[in-house]
């Protein structure tokens, strides 16, 4: 995989594609109070620090929020010249046990998200947690419609994302992808995406790598609420945390630093609604690991390593 650098930033290719993107990307979903409210004025700050910072890839989806993301983003992106970064959108998730996967939905939800994102295109659209629908329709129905809007000039990749990766191998192995996006399987908690890569390397889709942080639990701050990881997982999580700080070191960037070290995927996104978290995750995200310490943290990890919870339908999460 070739590479590039500028500044504090380093860029891969999606490969298949024409895309070229940061392995740092920016994580839309917190712009959609999906971690506590985000002040509109604070999210567009972040967003635009990420891109001065040379963030050249943004992941949203009208399900966070509802639709609030999307128009938090837009606002930030208004102005913003559309060749400077790569926008990846999603279809089929609208709510939390809220999905349609049908064409009319896709291509009604593709305006829907072009309009409020303030842009004519998207680069990639991805169909968001398809564990949770019929892959059959997944694969018959949604993903020719997207292809249809590609057709027309409105996309220009195809994706799906989901948490279990037998899910995304199933569909990739049935349909034409350009990208899966995985999420909270390649951090110090999880490494499974690492097993799972040669199975889409030789379907020829490439990889996105989601949420380095485990969707919060693996911060200073600790899991939300609503995090569906079991407790002994989230308990494991606070005393690396506090590992960390008696080094020292944030486990953010820890956390980070491992995720983005991964070569196996083009980009990492993680979910950084305040300009502070933007340029400290800039500023850390590569940058050497201290191999003492990930082996600490690695030995308080250790029994909770790769576990998972269960998301969406059983008969879509067997290999
Ligand atoms: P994450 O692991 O990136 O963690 C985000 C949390 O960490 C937020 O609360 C954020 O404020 C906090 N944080 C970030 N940097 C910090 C720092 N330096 N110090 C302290 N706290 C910090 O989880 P995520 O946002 O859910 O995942 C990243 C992105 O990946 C999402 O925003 C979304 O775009 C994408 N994603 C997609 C799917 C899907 O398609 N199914 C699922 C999960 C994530």
């Amino acid at each position: 995989m070739s590479e590039g650098r500028c500044g504090a930033v380093e860029y891969r290719p999606i490969e298949g594609t024409d895309l070229r993107v940061s392995v740092l990307g920016y994580g839309a979903a917190p712009l959609g109070d999906v971690y506590g409210r985000v002040d509109l004025a604070a999210g567009v700050r972040s967003v635009r620090a990420a891109l001065d910072l040379g963030v050249t890839v943004i992941d949203v989806s009208p399900y966070y929020g509802r639709t609030r993301a999307e128009t938090v983003l837009g606002r930030a992106l208004a102005g913003v010249d559309r060749d400077a970064y790569t926008l990846a959108g999603k279809v089929g998730r609208y709510g939390l046990e809220e999905f349609d996967f049908s064409a009319a939905r896709v291509r009604r939800s593709v305006d829907e998200s072009l309009a409020r994102l303030g842009t004519g295109h998207l680069d990639l659209v991805q169909v968001h947690d398809v564990e949770f629908g019929d892959l059959t329709q997944v694969v018959e129905e949604t993903l020719p419609a997207l292809a249809a809007l590609r057709d027309a000039g409105k996309v220009r990749h195809v994706g799906v994302t989901g948490y279990p990766l037998a899910a995304l191998a199933r569909v990739a192995g049935r349909a034409r992808l350009d990208t899966v996006l995985s999420y909270c399987h390649y951090t110090l908690l999880d490494r499974s995406l690492a097993g799972w890569a040669p199975v889409f390397a030789e379907r020829g889709v490439a990889v996105l790598n989601a949420s380095p942080l485990a969707m919060g639990a693996l911060t200073a701050r600790g899991a939300p609420p609503w995090h569906p990881a079991p407790a002994e997982v989230v308990r494991c999580c606070a005393a690396a945390a506090q590992v960390c700080a008696r080094r020292g070191v944030a486990l953010e960037q820890l956390a980070l630093r491992f995720s983005v070290a991964y070569p196996g995927v083009a980009t990492t996104f993680v979910g950084m609604p305040d300009e502070e978290q933007v340029r400290s995750n800039v500023r850390g995200a590569l940058g050497p690991l201290d191999a003492d310490l990930l082996a600490e943290v690695d030995r308080v990890l250790a029994p909770v390593r790769d576990r998972t919870w269960p998301s969406g339908r059983p008969e879509n999460t067997i290999p």
